[in-house]
């Protein structure tokens, strides 16, 4: 038997978001690795072995299931939402690199899923119409100075913000100097969405202007979108559909 690793994404939480061909790619695993609670998304069944591991261990867990493939076996990584985007992808293949050169003859194929940033975007409107860009605010694997800069410059350069990981209860005054430095450098009132849980059933979606926002409106399991300066709101019936319009 030839052993592969197959990186795959599970999707922001609604299991009618898992693509057809990540759900192939579980059904011919032999085992699944991942962070705990992605690795309960996937149904135990025989013949499949699940290795759930900690957070922040994504090293230990890439090399694990580079040795398991090497041993032949069909090993599926899983990351939530797409497994490029700030998740296992690419700690595979920092591990591949440092690795053994017999490692590189493995089959490894990375499968795309719905993140986060998407998911959150479509539930409130379209606010991603136009340039944009997404930014992890986590600090564990950056220097704060490297986010504020991208933060000014991505500002100054007038895209859309996601923002993934915005505010941890390690690291809580991160997210309140976020929100300084884009009054200070939009100096405007535009829409942010706090889209927390979206897909899962108890989404819930809040749209305050940047003057209004605070802190206390995000934690680990928020996306936050800042529009662009051409960003607005359309009340309707049914609630408020935040766009930003497709010109400049
Ligand atoms: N690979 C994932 C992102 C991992 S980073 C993806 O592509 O979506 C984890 C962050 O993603 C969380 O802190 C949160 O900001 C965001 N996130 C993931 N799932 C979410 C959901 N269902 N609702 C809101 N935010 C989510």
């Amino acid at each position: 038997m030839t052993g592969s690793v197959v990186i795959v994404g599970l999707g922001p939480g609604n299991e009618a978001m898992v693509t057809p061909e990540v759900r192939a790619a579980l059904a011919e695993a032999t085992d699944v690795v991942g962070y705990i609670p992605y690795v309960a998304r996937v149904a135990d069944r025989p013949g499949l072995t699940l290795h759930p591991s900690d957070n922040r261990v994504e090293l230990d867990r890439s090399r694990h299931a580079l040795e398991m493939a090497a041993e032949g076996r069909r090993v599926v990584v899983v990351s939530s939402g797409d497994p490029g985007v700030f998740a296992m992808a690419s700690a595979v293949f920092e591990a591949l690199e440092a690795g053994p050169e017999a490692w590189r003859a493995l089959e490894i194929r990375v499968l795309p899923g719905i993140t986060a940033m998407l998911a959150a975007a479509a539930a409130a409107g379209a606010p991603l119409g136009h340039d944009f860009c997404a930014i992890n605010l986590s600090d564990n694997l950056k220097p704060w100075a490297l986010i504020e800069k991208r933060l000014r410059l991505a500002a100054q350069a007038d895209f859309a913000m996601a923002f993934y990981n915005p505010r941890s209860a390690s690291r809580p005054e991160g997210f309140a100097r976020t929100l300084t430095v884009l009054r200070d450098a939009c100096a405007d009132a535009r829409p942010v969405l706090f889209a927390r849980n979206v897909t899962r059933p108890d989404q819930v979606l809040r749209i305050v202007p940047l003057t209004e926002a605070t802190p206390e409106m995000a934690d680990m399991r928020t996306m936050v979108i800042v529009g662009n300066s051409a960003t607005r709101v359309i009340e309707t019936p049914r609630g408020p559909i935040l766009y930003t319009p497709r010109s400049a």
